[in-house]
Order: structure tokens, then C-alpha cells, then sequence
């Protein structure tokens, strides 16, 4: 059965403008609004659906759909649609219909829905409309394999194997799109994750020194702009050379998680930032507080760090483990740039270092 000029003219441009929305907007769930409706028109069918299959954690596959006509059937259910449209509604009995087709990867027609023995379970719910016929199409990707399923329903006159025929280059191009999708979405993972471990220092899982240098120069523009103080605290482990030296270089990597861990909890404020600067050196930025916040805080960690009790048997100052750090507090003016505040911080770590370690020393 050939279908008339008109209608093929009307599938490419479909196929078209399907094209052009994926590479305006990418396909987010319900989308493909017009995709459906030229769908429906194509094949004259009264309602339907285009999902895509999805596997959850535990391999449990179901499918998703990206479109579905609002055939509503009871007004809870039009509420339940309305709110997952965005979203999209997961089915789950492949015992179906549209399961069949996803199984078999062939086209499922149904004329007589009701007795057909794949049909399982579709849903006879109340107000449910009649199904007097039903075609299932896998939609295919790469290689072939099945990535989704469209169904439509109640064709006049019942759907025939043309009719799928003519609509394989939508679909097939349908599979196309998905499969870019998600190998942008691979994508787009893998470069969220790239991001996030070029920002972590992997020996304390904390943030790190690029991070750091971020946060200071977003906070450092942000305190220019609202007059705000902001205060750096450089922490260094007292002595870690001599205890590296004496308790082995693992035991130093031990130390340093334990003291990373130990600082971060006080990380506890929006507007706080901790990160391993370097080495046995640790860092706060507080942003927007008075000196008095940041002088505490650090003193609060020095505690934290000596109640440890991480034994150090080479220190002169303590038989723990112990920090020094330097306070630095300023507005940041128009002339400087937040190095001077990095600066000035460790000017004053190496004061309480010269003072005697285990100690703080603030401006
Ligand atoms: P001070 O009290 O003056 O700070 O003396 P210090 O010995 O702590 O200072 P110094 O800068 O001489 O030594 C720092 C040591 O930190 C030397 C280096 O071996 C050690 N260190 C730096 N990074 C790491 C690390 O990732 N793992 C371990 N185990 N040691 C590290
Ligand atoms: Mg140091
Ligand atoms: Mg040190």
C-alpha cells in the first residue's frame, strides 16, 4: 500500500523538524510535543506514545515515556499525567503490548486488542478509552539494538505491516536522536566528573589547591564589590618533617587525613571554604565575617587537631600532633589582588611558628 505524495512530503518534514527541535533543545523529557502529533496524523491513529527504554540500577528495565497523549482516565490520572508529563511516566509491564515489540524487535500489530495474546495487561482502568487497535513500533539504534518504543492507537480500518514500513524512517531516525542524547549525556558526566576530581586532593578527598584559588578569587571580587571583610586561616602541621622521618612516610599520608578530616568539620557555613593548600598546609576562607569568626574558628581547629592525639614522639612543642596557623582579615581595596591576602597569612603562620609553634597569630 503506497501512501499519497502528500503524506510522504508530510513524514519528511516531520523527520525534519524532529531533527531541527533535538539539535535546538536536545531531547528532554516531553519535548517532542509535534514529534506525536505528526506521529498520530502520519498514521491516523487516535492516540499514543513514544518511550524510551531505560534500565534501573539494579538492571530492571523499564520504559519512559518522552511524549504521551493525555487519554486520562479518570481525573486522578489526568492530575498523576499532568504532573509527570516533564518527567516522564515509567512503565514496567513488558508483559504488553508495546512489551512485544520491544522483545521481538518487529512491529506489534494488534486489530483485536482484546484477544490478543501478547496484549498482558493494558490498562483497562475506568474510563479507560477502547483500544480497538494498536501498533507497536521498537525503536532502534545503533546496531540495531532497541532503544524505545512508540504505540499508537485506533487507526479506522486497523493498522497494516505499510504502515509501519512507511513510518521506519521516522522512527529509525527517532533512534538516531536518542543515542546522541545519550552520548551527550555520557559525556556531560564524564566532564562533571573530570571537573570534580581536578578540584579534589585525592590523599584527603578535600578540596584542593586549584579549587582553592577559585574560591579565593570569586570571594575576593565578591567582598570588593559589597565592602565585606574576608578572612584566610594557613594552617601547617608542626614539625611533620621529623615525624615523617620517624613514623614513615604512611603514617604521615595518615596524619594528614585525620587532620583534613578533623579541620573540614568545622567547615560548617555556607560561606566557609577549607582545602589542602599544600603539602601539611590547610586552608579556611571565610567571606563576609568580622575578624573576631575567622580568629575563633581557628582556634577551634588548633583544639581539634591537638584532642587527636595523634602521637608525635619528634616534636619539641607537644607529644601530639600539633598546627600553628596565620589570621588574615581584610576589605579587599581596588589595588590589591587576593594574593596579599594569601600573603599576608603566611607572614603571620610564620610568626606563631617563630613564636613557638601550636599556636595562632592574627593581624
Ligand atoms: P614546621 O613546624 O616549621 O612547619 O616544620 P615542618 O617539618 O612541618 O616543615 P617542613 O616544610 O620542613 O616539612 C614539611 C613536610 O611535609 C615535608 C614533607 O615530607 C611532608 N609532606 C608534604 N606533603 C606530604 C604528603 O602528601 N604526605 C606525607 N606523608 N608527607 C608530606
Ligand atoms: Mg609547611
Ligand atoms: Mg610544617
Amino acid at each position: 500500500m503506497r501512501q499519497t505524495p502528500a503524506l510522504e512530503n508530510r513524514l519528511l518534514e516531520a523527520i525534519r523538524v524532529m531533527q531541527l527541535e533535538f539539535l535546538h533543545s536536545g531531547i528532554r523529557y516531553g519535548w517532542c510535543e509535534s514529534a506525536l502529533t505528526e506521529l498520530l496524523y502520519l498514521s491516523q491513529s487516535e492516540f499514543g506514545f513514544i518511550c524510551e527504554l531505560m534500565h534501573q540500577e539494579d538492571g530492571t528495565p523499564f520504559i519512559r515515556s518522552h511524549i504521551i497523549s493525555n487519554v486520562a482516565w479518570t481525573d486522578e490520572l489526568r492530575e498523576f499525567h499532568d504532573q509527570n508529563r516533564e518527567r516522564g511516566l515509567d512503565f514496567f509491564n513488558f508483559n504488553s503490548l508495546w512489551g512485544a515489540a520491544i522483545t521481538s524487535g518487529e512491529p506489534v500489530i494488534a486489530n483485536d486488542p482484546d484477544t490478543d495474546p501478547r496484549r498482558g495487561g493494558y490498562p483497562k482502568a475506568e474510563g479507560h478509552p477502547p483500544l480497538q487497535s494498536f501498533l507497536g513500533l521498537p525503536i532502534k539504534g545503533v546496531a540495531g539494538r532497541v532503544v524505545g518504543v512508540m504505540g499508537l492507537a485506533n487507526r479506522r480500518g486497523g493498522y497494516q505491516a505499510a504502515v509501519a514500513e512507511f513510518l521506519e524512517p521516522f522512527v529509525s531516525t527517532y533512534g538516531l536522536l536518542i543515542e546522541k542524547a545519550r552520548q551527550d549525556r555520557r559525556e556531560q558526566a564524564l566532564i562533571a566528573e573530570l571537573d570534580r576530581l581536578s578540584h579534589q586532593d585525592p590523599l584527603t578527598g578535600v578540596a584542593n589547591r586549584r579549587a582553592f584559588d577559585e574560591v579565593l578569587e570569586r570571594e575576593w571580587n565578591r567582598c570588593k564589590r559589597k565592602r565585606r571583610p574576608i578572612s584566610l586561616i594557613l594552617f601547617d602541621i608542626d614539625f611533620f618533617k621529623a615525624y615523617n622521618d620517624h613514623h614513615g612516610h604512611i603514617k604521615g599520608d595518615e596524619c594528614l587525613k585525620r587532620v583534613a578530616r578533623a579541620l573540614n568539620a568545622w567547615a560548617n557555613r555556607s560561606g566557609d571554604f577549607f582545602a589542602r593548600y599544600g603539602g601539611e598546609e590547610f586552608t579556611f576562607l571565610l567571606s563576609g565575617e568580622p575578624a573576631e569568626k575567622a580568629i575563633e574558628l581557628a582556634r577551634i581547629c588548633r583544639t581539634s587537631v591537638a584532642h587527636l592525639l595523634i602521637p608525635h614522639g619528634h616534636s619539641s612543642v607537644a607529644p601530639n600532633i600539633t598546627v600553628s596557623a596565620g589570621v588574615a582579615t581584610r576589605v579587599p581595596d581596588m589595588k590589591q589582588a587576593p594574593a596579599a591576602l594569601v600573603e599576608q597569612a603566611d607572614q603571620l603562620l610564620y610568626q606563631a611558628k617563630n613564636r613557638g609553634r601550636n599556636q595562632i597569630a592574627h593581624s
